[in-house]
């Protein structure tokens, strides 16, 4: 059985970089892990690579859409402590649908027989709430994840995504394991917020600046943590995360706070 897990957040709030580290820490407790990259910035994978490997897309319009001429080491790179990385890679500028390259990466990964072989599949998803490259991931997940600060923006975002969480549940044994505070030492504003529509909040990380300093250097927290044992509080945090995942947390299916509700919660303090 394989595991699949969506990390869902606003842009920039920290998804590629949780998403490494918790790949990290999942195939540091012995897990086989993927994970594929589903922002069209194709930078999901690079603190696991070190360098921005070819895209799916990219890789296809090479071969002009002939599957058949694709191997698996065309689009699947061996990264840090053996995580596989593939990156989708965006539609062409301007047009097309992020969907659509999410639904073709699959398709390709799964005619590779690339899909079952994973104990864990992690798909960081992009942090656009409207695209059709959004929704994609949450068809195949078994788990979703948001990563959000303590900030008025992020949470709306977040209470977005649990909407679109609680609408595919209908059709798909999809949960929410929880919310990732991510880049804040204060908690107050995710802590009113998962009273209010009641859901996990898994951990809490604060700004970091060798987090920061991780994805210039194109490593992940483990890595750096091996020259540099003062890290390992680091990588704590993530092998938390990893190991509630692992233990297959009940979840919860969501239910969002309406619009209006929310800017009173959230500004009223
Ligand atoms: P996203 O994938 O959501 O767009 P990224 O993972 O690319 O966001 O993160 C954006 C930037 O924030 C990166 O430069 C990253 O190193 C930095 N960052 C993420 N989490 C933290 C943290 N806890 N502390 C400090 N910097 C962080
Ligand atoms: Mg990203």
């Amino acid at each position: 059985m394989t595991l699949t897990l969506a990390v869902y957040g606003k842009g920039g709030i920290g998804k590629s970089t949780t998403s490494c580290n918790i790949s990290t820490a999942l195939a540091k407790r012995g897990k086989k892990v993927l994970q594929i990259g589903c922002d069209p910035k194709h930078d999901s994978t690079f603190t696991l690579t070190g360098f921005l490997i070819p895209t799916i897309i990219d890789t296809l319009q090479e071969k002009d859409f002939h599957y058949e001429d694709i191997w698996p080491e065309d689009v699947i790179y061996k990264g840090y402590a053996g995580v596989d990385c593939v990156e989708a890679g965006g539609p062409p500028a301007g047009a097309g649908c992020g969907g659509y390259v999410v639904g073709e990466t699959v398709k390709l990964l799964k005619e590779l027989n690339a899909f079952d072989e994973y104990d864990v599949i992690l798909f960081d998803v992009l942090g656009d709430v409207v695209c059709g490259g959004f929704a994609a991931p949450l068809n195949y997940a078994d788990y979703c994840l948001i990563v959000t600060d303590n900030g008025f923006d992020a949470l709306f975002a977040a209470n977005r995504i649990a909407a679109s969480v609680r609408e595919k549940a209908r059709t798909h044994p999809l949960r929410l394991a929880g919310l990732i505070g991510n880049r804040t030492s204060k908690r107050d504003l995710i802590d009113k917020y998962v009273s209010h529509v009641a859901m996990p909040v898994l951990e809490v990380l604060p700004l970091i600046e060798d987090i920061r300093v991780s994805r210039v250097k194109g490593k992940t927290l483990f890595e750096m943590a091996e020259k540099d044992p003062t890290l390992d509080y680091v990588c704590d945090f993530y092998l938390n995360i990893a190991d509630q995942i692992l233990a297959l947390p009940e979840g919860v299916v969501p239910s969002e706070a309406h619009d209006r509700e929310l800017f009173g919660l959230l500004s009223d303090y």
